[in-house]
């Protein structure tokens, strides 16, 4: 009987972590993972707001960095709800090996030129945001 009942423990515990795990994994995927509209910050500056949602063609644009000591691009795609740098002239690109993206999980970043794309949900959108770029 002890047995028995260490097992039917054991098949509880393991039947518990699953099922948080499947809930876990169910979140992420539909809550966390996909978000709807793309930031794109400079400097800690707030340049456009894109829905993500709403770009059923996809598009291009050139945002200019230029600083004292840097001058460049970063031209930026959005397509299928997805958003990427194709293109730039920073010395790492490592903001164009990034690709395209829809997750909330990794923003891309181009450091030399402080250029920050983040993904979020509707909720986390700020109200007073510039909406340059809506189609
Ligand atoms: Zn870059």
């Amino acid at each position: 009987m002890k047995k028995d009942f260490a097992g039917n423990i054991l098949k509880i515990t393991i039947g518990v972590i699953f099922v948080i795990s499947l809930i876990v994994v169910i979140r992420q995927f539909f809550f966390s993972t996909s978000g709807t509209y793309a930031l794109i910050y400079q400097d800690n500056v707030l340049l456009h707001k894109i829905d993500l949602t709403k770009t059923s063609e996809s598009m291009e644009f050139t945002i200019d960095y230029n600083s004292d000591t840097v001058t460049g691009y970063n031209t930026i795609c959005v397509k299928d709800g997805a958003i990427g740098i194709v293109d730039a002239d920073c010395p790492d690109k490592v903001c164009e090996h990034m690709g395209m993206t829809s997750s909330t999980h990794f923003p891309i970043t181009c450091l030399p030129h402080k250029l920050v794309i983040q993904i979020v949900d509707d909720s986390e959108v700020p109200s007073d945001s510039p909406d340059i770029i809506s189609h």
